[in-house]
């Protein structure tokens, strides 16, 4: 076998929440590293864009579990203010098109489902989310359109096993800058390689050679921290193959979710961070919050195959769609107050290809497959790596850790704290 020298210790593929996060650690370790990013800025999905004059978070938004996200401590050391205030979903929505018994009854509905979820996993049967719905349930459409926004797919694409083991404190804070901004000051000392995107991963060799668009990197390790749609679909190659990583990238799929923000001209007689919803008695819906911050904005969130479908017809139709229920709900009058932002569509984004992962039916376990080394020479992370915070950027940032540290371990770098 030829002997190639190795360019750096470890190649990272990914700025995103996951990559920055093993980059800090092997910055820390003193190890020879770097991180290469397809995009030409940092973050991956975290993405604090600025427009009408305010940072707005066109992927992640919120530090759930907030009190035990590692998240808050890059904060404190970046000197980043957080917001705790209560988060809209947490409080009574706009009452006006949905008085509160209604709230109550929806409320109650959802605590009830799932009940009837948990009680099926205690019986070890990994069944679609949707069989845990009350046949008839006036609430359903929207618990459906739930599970849209918190997993980016319906119940019935949804594994019972994997949601039951998310976990969430059920405190959530955010980051006035954006939490976007937040994730990418963890690049600021790092060496990363932007506008290079990895093509191929010859593992073959004493070396690993990391196949970009602007050339070949010989490396001891590589952790890789793409979007599952992304290894699933070959965007990545490996040689040789990695077939059982393919499989649980595809057991693994993103799904989706969109945001689109809506300036409000005198938004004064609007709640700050209040949430309202249009049409509330079927799954393609969407959820609005008003005034995040106090801001004059209103964010729109759309999820599952709702937001596919609006992403293929184009982002005039996120804004035609929205205006249209906020219209609805808030006066005719309220329609010359509006004027669309920005909008994103993630599952257009040739380097996410959706929002977050969910497991498949039966599949929960691809994460600890996707998560395993392969001879201790390829390591993987990211959100869908996580088994008990995936989605999150906490999560990202924790397997992105994990892997830092066992790929250090491999070639014999003690980590450092
Ligand atoms: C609309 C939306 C709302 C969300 N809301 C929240 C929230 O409120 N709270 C929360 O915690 N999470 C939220 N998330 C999820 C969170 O953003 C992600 O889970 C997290 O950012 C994923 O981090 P990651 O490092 O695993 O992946 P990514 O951030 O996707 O990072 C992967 C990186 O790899 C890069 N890349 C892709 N292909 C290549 C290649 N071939 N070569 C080199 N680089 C490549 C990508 O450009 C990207 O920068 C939300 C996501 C979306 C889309």
């Amino acid at each position: 076998m030829t002997q190639t020298r190795a360019d750096v210790d470890i190649v990272v593929i990914g700025a995103g929440a996951a990559g920055l996060a093993a980059g800090a650690a092997l910055h820390r370790a003193d190890a020879s590293f770097v991180v290469i990013e397809a995009r030409d800025r940092l973050g991956g999905r975290g993405w604090t864009l600025q427009a009408g004059g305010h940072a707005i978070d066109m992927g992640c938004g919120w530090l759930h579990s907030a009190e035990d996200n590692p998240f808050a401590d890059v904060a404190a050391r970046a000197g980043v203010e957080l917001d705790r205030s209560t988060a809209p979903w947490q409080k009574p929505a706009w009452t006006d098109n949905f008085p509160l018994d209604e709230q109550r009854s929806y409320r109650e509905a959802w605590a009830a489902f799932y009940d009837r979820l948990e009680k099926g996993v205690a019986a070890r049967a990994d069944r679609p989310a949707s069989d845990f719905l009350q046949p008839g349930c006036r609430w359903n459409g929207m618990i459906d359109a739930g599970s849209t926004f918190i997993n980016g797919v319906e119940l019935s694409g949804l594994s019972t096993v994997d949601y039951d083991r998310y976990v969430d404190t059920g405190v959530n804070w955010r980051a006035p800058v954006g939490f976007g901004a937040l994730i990418a000051t963890l690049g600021a000392n790092l060496a990363v390689k932007t506008g290079c995107a990895a093509t191929l991963i010859d593992h073959a060799g004493t070396t690993t050679r990391v196949h970009t668009t602007q050339g070949a990197i010989n490396a001891r390790a590589v952790i890789v921290t793409l979007p599952t749609n992304l290894i699933a679909d070959g965007s990545l190659r490996f040689s040789p193959d990695l077939p059982d990583k393919i499989e649980a990238a595809a057991n693994l799929p993103l799904g989706l979710a969109d945001k689109l923000f809506l300036a409000v001209e005198g938004a004064d007689d609007l709640p700050v961070d209040g949430r309202l919803y249009g049409a509330r008695d079927r799954v393609d819906i969407a959820s609005y919050h008003l005034r995040p911050f106090g801001r004059p904005l209103i964010e729109c969130y759309f999820g599952g195959a709702f937001a596919r479908e609006l992403e293929k017809a184009g982002e005039a139709a996120f804004a035609d769609y929205a205006i249209g229920q906020l219209v609805g709900a808030l006066g005719a009058g309220f329609r010359k107050r509006l004027t669309p932002l920005a909008c994103s569509r993630w599952g257009l984004d040739p380097f996410a290809r959706g929002s977050y992962s969910h497991a498949r039916v039966g599949r929960s376990d691809a994460r600890a497959t996707l998560a395993a080394p392969v001879d201790d020479r390829v390591f993987f992370a990211g959100e869908a790596c996580s088994r008990h915070d995936f989605s999150t950027a906490h999560g990202a940032f924790r397997a992105g850790e994990i892997a830092a540290r066992a790929a250090l371990a491999a070639i014999r770098i003690p980590p450092r704290s």
